[in-house]
């Protein structure tokens, strides 16, 4: 079977990648069964910071690498939490803190609310790869005035996804996964995998 690191620590994600790749033979390992550390995210965009978990990931153990960058952009400010999104509210902060400052944020616009998630995907097939599979999509939505649901993570409780009433935290994760970033940057991976042989 053909291996694959993810340049990630993130348990759902694994499975994720795992379930999808495994039908086509790969091995999906986590980056931490080679004990690579994570590396600093140092680029000012979604697409440098994949393409140096990957990077890394690849170096430590001579394997390919996917990596994967996401987060939410507000229009109202400028784009913000961007590539900061996990952290908006500081070093370590929990999910409910960053949307709280979110909220607080936009509390005084009752109309300029659109939002969008952002995600990267980067495939390389060794650390020195000149040309990277890049893949990138995003989910539309607005931010909701208070969190509702309890599936999901981050934002998904203030994310209202477009054409819905609902938050991205009241949808079922096959529901969600139909429609968000994440779901469709993956299906792009797959076709651009499929088109270069990576995958039989
Ligand atoms: P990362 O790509 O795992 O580093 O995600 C960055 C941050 O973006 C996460 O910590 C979340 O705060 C936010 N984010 C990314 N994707 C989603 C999503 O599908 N729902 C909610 N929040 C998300």
């Amino acid at each position: 079977m053909n291996k694959i690191v993810l340049a990630s620590g993130n348990k759902g994600k694994l499975k994720e990648f795992s379930e999808i790749l495994s039908e086509f033979g790969i091995e999906v390992l986590p980056q931490s069964q080679f004990n690579v550390e994570e590396v600093p995210e140092t680029g000012t965009t979604f697409v440098e910071n994949s393409i140096i978990k990957a990077r890394h990931a690849a170096k430590v153990t001579g394997l390919a690498a996917i990596a994967d960058d996401s987060g939410l952009e507000v229009d109202l400010l400028g784009g913000a939490p961007g590539i900061y999104s996990a952290r908006y509210a500081g070093e370590n902060a929990k999910d409910t803190d960053n949307f709280n400052k979110l909220l607080d944020a936009l509390k005084d616009e009752p109309v300029q609310r659109s939002a969008r998630f952002q995600c990267i995907l980067v495939y390389m097939r060794h650390a020195d790869d000149p040309t990277p599979v890049i893949c990138q999509a995003s989910w539309e939505g607005k931010i909701g005035f208070e969190p509702k649901g309890d599936n999901g993570h981050g934002y998904d409780p203030v994310f209202i996804p477009e054409g819905h009433q609902c938050s991205a935290a009241e949808l079922s994760s096959e529901e969600k996964n139909a429609l968000s970033h994440r779901g469709k940057a993956m299906q792009l991976l797959l076709t651009e995998l499929k088109a270069k042989g990576v995958l039989g």
